[in-house]
């Protein structure tokens, strides 16, 4: 059997082959319309879900680097081995196969908007509509410049475990901490899940004390910090957390373990340290992001703020954490996992409605998020954490925030994750 008949009847005619699987016609024509979605996690999942269950004619490719999901949510308390890795480990594939879309784990190189392709590791892909959901990268440029090795350095030997693949690196060394000063910093905003770093300085700091490891957690502030966890250190941890705000890192020389801090040089004797974040490389390729005022690309990508769509490409939609600002009145929707599953639903949404070629403009759904951080770990305590918008008369999205205690906590957490997997990817 020729190689193309064979991996056709496979249904993956285009993986592996550079240049190969033309794109089908747009206009409704006899060939199904393709959608490929490129990054397979929160945003990514969720769309895929969507739009096969909305437009099960369209051809859908998910893409992600890696072929296990691994959940950043519920983390922290799994890093401290205060609890086993709650949420399961996704097989990417099985998931596709089992919903009725194909998987490529290939890591993606560039995307050629004018051709309609996606070149990965594995081929290129070619597209009629594109749906970009990869999160978003580390930027160390701000603390090494153009020095790879400094950044290199810091990456491997401390990692943040900001972005899923790290997990484990962060685990091992971790458990080389035999004690001393333990960094970890929060940079200023936006940045993923906002509470995330005083949760896991909370849980450093019981960790110390469980395992009577003699040291404490240093916690360089780029702002003012929460209050609710500043008290909450100050009452419960003292001398096991250390709190400096206004303290963002300016440089790092990992080989000689020193901080430079707004408020003064800092040893260190481990640290997990987060640079600035921004969108990845695809995007500043494919010109998604985001001007500046003086015209030059920012971190973010531009969108359309109610139709996810970008604004120098209308076959291109954006979901998830690498979205740039999308409100005047609180600039950015808080990257969080729920948030990313919202977007690529409504995301999933534009396109279905698009490729049809009565193209009906879908109406226009809102996000919200929630958020469970841990405030204690022994005894437990949570907080829940709420976010809902409503469109102004003016056309602009306003945001409201809510919290709420939980001092008896039971696996609310884990519920909202699992019912995350079950309701968006479709996992079961
Ligand atoms: C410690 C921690 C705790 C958190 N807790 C919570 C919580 O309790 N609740 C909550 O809602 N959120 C939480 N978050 C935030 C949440 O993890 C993120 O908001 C969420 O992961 C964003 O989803 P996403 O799909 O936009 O991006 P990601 O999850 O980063 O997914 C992007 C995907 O794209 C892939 N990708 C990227 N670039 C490429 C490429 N070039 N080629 C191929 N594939 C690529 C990646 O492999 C990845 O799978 C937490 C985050 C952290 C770090």
């Amino acid at each position: 059997m020729k190689r193309r008949a064979l991996l056709a009847l496979l249904g993956c005619a285009g993986a592996g082959m550079p240049g190969a699987g033309r794109a089908a016609p747009a206009d409704g024509g006899s060939a199904r319309q393709r959608v490929v979605v490129v990054g397979g996690a929160w945003a990514g999942l969720s769309a895929a879900r969507e739009l096969r269950q909305m437009a099960p004619e369209l051809d859908l490719l998910v893409i992600d680097r890696d072929p296990v999901m691994r959940s950043l949510p519920l983390s922290n308390p799994w890093l401290v081995g205060r609890t086993t890795e709650r949420m399961p480990r996704l097989d990417r594939a099985a998931l596709a196969a089992s919903l009725g879309y194909r998987f490529v784990a290939a890591d993606v190189l560039r995307i050629d908007r004018a051709g309609r392709k996606v070149h990965t590791s594995q081929g290129a892909f070619a597209y009629d509509w594109l749906l970009v959901a990869t999160g978003l990268a580390y930027d160390y440029s701000a603390w090494f410049g153009a020095d790879q090795k400094a950044a290199d350095a810091a990456q491997e030997l401390y990692p943040a475990g900001y972005v899923a693949n790290e997990l484990d690196a962060l685990k091992q060394r971790l458990q080389a901490f035999k004690g001393g000063n333990l960094v970890i910093n929060v940079p200023a905003p936006p940045s993923r899940c906002p509470p995330a770093p005083y949760e896991r300085a909370m849980l450093l700091a019981w960790w110390l004390k469980t395992q009577r490891i003699k040291g404490k957690v240093t916690v360089l502030d780029a702002g003012g910090g929460l209050p609710r966890f500043t008290r909450l250190f100050a009452e419960r941890y003292p001398g096991l957390i250390e709190f400096v705000p206004y303290a963002a890192i300016r440089s790092v020389d990992p080989f000689t373990r020193r901080i430079t801090t707004d408020d003064g040089d800092l040893p260190f004797d481990h640290a997990m340290l987060l640079p600035p974040m921004r969108a990845g490389a695809p995007l500043e390729q494919a010109g998604l992001l985001g001007l500046d005022a003086q015209g030059k690309p920012g971190p973010w990508a531009a969108v359309d703020p109610l139709r996810l769509r970008s604004p120098v490409d209308e076959r291109l939609f954006l979901a998830g954490d690498l979205l740039g600002a999308v409100s005047p009145l609180f600039g950015h929707y808080p990257k969080t996992a729920h948030m990313a599953t919202r977007l690529g639903q409504t995301a999933a949404r534009q396109i279905a409605a698009r490729s049809r070629s009565n193209g009906a403009e879908p109406t226009v759904t809102l996000p919200d998020s929630v958020c469970h951080v841990w405030l204690d770990a022994d005894p437990l305590e949570q907080l829940r954490m709420e976010t809902t918008y409503r469109l102004r008369g003016d056309g602009v999205i306003a945001q409201a925030v809510s919290q709420h205690d939980n001092p008896q906590p039971r696996d609310e957490d884990l519920h909202w994750g699992l019912g995350l997997y079950h309701n968006a990817f479709g996992a079961r």
